[in-house]
């Protein structure tokens, strides 16, 4: 393993490894329907809307702080709730 600053080389002994260098979201498709932030993803807020009535974003894919299990399934029930809103106004 090599430093990026210093340039030094060292070994690290271990039998197994994770590599983790990072997400890049696919979202750009969908760009038309819900407007991406800088870093491609949805620019949405805790009320998980977008700028298209009837469509809503939830979880990792979506501008947050954080992105854990918790805050997705959060993102999960007021998405579905919001559309649940939407599709009854409209009976
Ligand atoms: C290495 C790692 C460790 C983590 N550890 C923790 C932890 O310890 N605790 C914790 O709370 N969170 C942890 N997280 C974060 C957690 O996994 C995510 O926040 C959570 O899974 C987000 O849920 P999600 O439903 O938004 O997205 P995901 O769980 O990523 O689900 C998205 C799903 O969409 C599917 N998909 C993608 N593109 C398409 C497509 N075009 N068509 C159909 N399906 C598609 C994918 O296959 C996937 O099944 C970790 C994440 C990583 C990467």
């Amino acid at each position: 393993m090599a430093d990026r600053i210093t340039g030094a080389e060292r070994t690290i002994p271990c039998e197994g490894l994770f590599i983790a260098i990072g997400l890049i979201p696919e979202n750009g498709p969908f760009a038309d329907l819900a407007e991406l932030n800088g870093y491609g993803y949805f620019a949405s807020g805790e009320d998980c809307l977008t700028r298209t009535p009837g469509v809503y974003v939830a979880g990792d894919c979506r501008s947050k702080a954080i992105r854990q299990l918790t805050t997705a399934c959060a993102d999960g029930a007021v998405a579905a709730l919001a559309a649940c809103r939407y599709v009854n106004e409209r009976k």
